[in-house]
Order: structure tokens, then C-alpha cells, then sequence
């Protein structure tokens, strides 16, 4: 595996790659990598020549301060994983210079709708983060195939409309959400969490799964106040949103309409760590 720190140097790495007419497929990632990314990177080497997979924890998608010291950084055991891999892997791991220059700052955007709820709700300025830095990295990597992962379900969308407005040469692909063996969602921020609290964050994924299972047989309002009622009785997790909502606008499902697609999602701290995950539910 290559390791480039500078956009420069990955450009010389990939121009021979372009040249001879190799795709070049792109994983951006904070780091922490877990099953996860991995299972990404692992599509992303099946599905082209080269995976460019990039560690950056992008500091403008952090709302919270205390978040952004404390995510976890271990490029070492990072690098040990990808070098375990089968593939032509070419790691990128930038400094905030070689991504923004000398300002760190968003660019503003506009993603209407899709921005105004959940994640771009609860995160002021995440979203505008978030497509800024990809929109960089995009510039920066020029990949034929993006892999993103549907554990981060809304952003997969901005990432999607953003490649729609700026009419990008790439194709976006959602991965499926990986989890450990209790259902609980694999996220590099579990890694800050206790083995009791990593107990009790399971009852994300159940109630979850209770909801898909009362999908057909409750109304909506109902399933909402169940969940109300479920993280109440738990004091170990404060839940931040529930929402159930049509899979490609995210508009928030007030019935279930027989031919439309819903997701349920949730936000839960547990403790000052903040998880999400999320759940198809027909
Ligand atoms: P992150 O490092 O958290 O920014 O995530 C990098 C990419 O990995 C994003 O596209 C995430 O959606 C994806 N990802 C993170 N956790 C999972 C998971 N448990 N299953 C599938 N994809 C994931």
C-alpha cells in the first residue's frame, strides 16, 4: 500500500493510473476504520484498478467541539488494517493545509429540504461541512465510483444532490450498514464508549427492529410515541430523534402509504457520545 500526505504527490501517484485508462475507485473516511470501511474499501477494490481511500477528520462537520478533540485518531492501526486487504490500495491521509489552504472554513450550500432535517436539524453547519470537504476531495481525487455507507443515510443524499448540482463525473454507491454480531451499528465513536455502554446501545438497533416488525400492523404515531416511551424508561440513553420517513425525500412519514419506500431513524447520546443508525422499513 502507498501512503501520500499531500495532494500533489497523490496526483503523481494516480496520473499513470488515468493514463492508462484504470478507474479509480475513492473511500473518504475520518479514520477509526472499523468492518465498516472496510467493507467499502473491499467493494470499491472489486468494483475498479485503484481505491484511493482517504483519512481526514474534516474539523468544519464538527458542531461540537469537544466531539471533534476526542474522535478517535489511530493511524497506525488504521494502516494495519488496509495493508491486510487484497488490493491496490493508495492511502491518503491529508493535513487541514493540503485540504482547505490557509482558512478552514465551509462553503455555504444550498440542499433545501434535505439539509433541514435530523443530522442538518441537530448539526448546525454539518451538512455545508460535509459537502465541502467531499467536494474537495472530490476535486482533489477525481474518482470514477465513490463508495459511502448508508449508516449515514441523509448524508448519502447531500453526497447524491451534490454530485446532481455540480454535474460531478462520478458515480455515488450506498453500502449497506455493517454491524457487530448484537446488531449494534459499527461507528468509530464507538470506540469511546464503555463495555456497559456499548451493552446499552444495543437498544438502538432493537427498538429499530421493533419498529420495522410494528411497521404494517401500527400507525405512525403510535410507533412514535413507543420509541418515546422506550428511551424514557432507559436513563442511559437520551434520545436526540426519532423519525420515521419517505426513503428518498427523508419528508417526515405522518401514514404509511402502500407504495412508498420509509426508513425509521434515530440520534441517541450515550453518555457525550452521540450515535446514530437507521433502518429500511418495507
Ligand atoms: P466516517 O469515517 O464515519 O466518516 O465514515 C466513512 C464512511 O464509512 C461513510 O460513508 C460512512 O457512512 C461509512 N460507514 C461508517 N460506519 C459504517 C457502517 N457501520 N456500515 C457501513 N458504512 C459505514
Amino acid at each position: 500500500m502507498i501512503v501520500v500526505t499531500d495532494k500533489k504527490s497523490l496526483a503523481s501517484q494516480l496520473f499513470s493510473q488515468r493514463q492508462n485508462d484504470k478507474k479509480i475507485g475513492f473511500v473518504p473516511t475520518m479514520g477509526a476504520l472499523h468492518r465498516g470501511h472496510l467493507a467499502l474499501v473491499n467493494r470499491a477494490l472489486k468494483e475498479n484498478d485503484i481505491v484511493v481511500v482517504s483519512i481526514y477528520v474534516n474539523p468544519t462537520q464538527f458542531d461540537n467541539q469537544t466531539d471533534l478533540q476526542k474522535y478517535p485518531r489511530i493511524l497506525q492501526s488504521d494502516k494495519a488494517l488496509l495493508e491486510g486487504l487484497n488490493g491496490n490500495i493508495l492511502l491518503y491521509t491529508p493535513n487541514n493545509e493540503d485540504i482547505y489552504g490557509e482558512e478552514v472554513r465551509s462553503e455555504a450550500f444550498n440542499f433545501s429540504e434535505l439539509e433541514r432535517k435530523m443530522e442538518g436539524k441537530y448539526r448546525k453547519g454539518h451538512f455545508d461541512g460535509v459537502a465541502t470537504v467531499v467536494s474537495k476531495l472530490f476535486e482533489i481525487v477525481k474518482p470514477h465510483r465513490a463508495y459511502f455507507g448508508e449508516k449515514d443515510f441523509q448524508q448519502l443524499l447531500i453526497i447524491k444532490e451534490l454530485v446532481r448540482m455540480k454535474n460531478l463525473p462520478v458515480e455515488i454507491i450506498g453500502c449497506p450498514i455493517v454491524r457487530e454480531e448484537n446488531g449494534l451499528a459499527m461507528s468509530s465513536r464507538n470506540k469511546r464508549l464503555t463495555p456497559e455502554q456499548l451493552e446499552k446501545a444495543t437498544i438502538i438497533h432493537q427498538t429499530l427492529s421493533d419498529v420495522r416488525e410494528k411497521f404494517e400492523s401500527h400507525t405512525i404515531p403510535a410507533l412514535n410515541e413507543m420509541v418515546r416511551e422506550r428511551f424514557l424508561q432507559e436513563p442511559s440513553l437520551e434520545l436526540e430523534y426519532f423519525q420515521i420517513a419517505e426513503a428518498s425525500t427523508l419528508e417526515e412519514a405522518k401514514q404509511n402509504k402502500a407504495d412508498d419506500q420509509y426508513r425509521a431513524f434515530i440520534a441517541a447520546y450515550c453518555g457525550e457520545v452521540r450515535l446514530i443508525d437507521n433502518m429500511a422499513l418495507n
